[in-house]
């Protein structure tokens, strides 16, 4: 997630197998990273700093598709709102690019979540704020109190709600999280 990080442990794994190709992984605390084994110690430096930034970026994306998207909802749904039972958990999210003008949007009806897929290049942690305002629209259907006190249960709702400010401010658009 967000926030200053520590450097990882980092173990390089040299094989003389490897031609040009490097590869990085995390395993338990370390970040292990193959390379061939006839790299220089720059090389070797210039790649370590390159794959644990590559990681990092991989690591910080959000769910690309609409199941992982909703597998995600379902951890959001267990995790935040799991004492409310199955009310927050939806049937079904899906990405959407004609949604203008909003983020994120709820069917109470039928229990679905559509979010916008520009939400998708934003970090991770602004996409979960607007699943958690969704599916807590599942159990609060109006902005009032109440739904307010559930979504601060996010501890970054302030920061994306002014993260997403921002983007509409610079974009010019008049966007809405509904
Ligand atoms: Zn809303």
């Amino acid at each position: 997630m967000a926030g200053p990080q520590q450097t990882p442990l980092v173990e390089v794994r040299r094989s003389t197998r490897r031609r040009r190709t490097v590869a990085a992984y995390r395993e338990g605390e370390r970040v292990v990273i193959l390379m061939p084994s006839q790299f220089s110690r720059a090389e070797e430096s210039a790649w370590i700093d390159k794959m644990l930034a590559r990681l990092e970026a991989k690591e910080s994306r959000g769910p690309r598709s609409d199941d992982a998207l909703t597998a995600r909802a379902g951890q959001l749904a267990a995790r935040y709102f799991g004492d409310h039972g199955t009310a927050a958990v939806p049937a079904g999210v899906r990405w959407v690019s004609n949604q203008r003008g909003r983020w994120g949007s709820c069917s109470s009806d039928e229990r679905t979540i559509r979010l916008s897929d520009r939400l998708r290049d934003m970090p991770a942690w602004v996409a979960d704020y607007v699943l958690i305002h969704e599916l807590a629209h599942l159990i609060e259907p109006n902005h009032g109190a109440a739904f307010w006190r559930l979504v601060g249960r996010y501890p970054k709702t302030e920061r994306a709600r002014g993260f997403l400010e921002g983007v509409a401010a610079v974009a010019g658009d008049a966007y809405a999280e509904d």
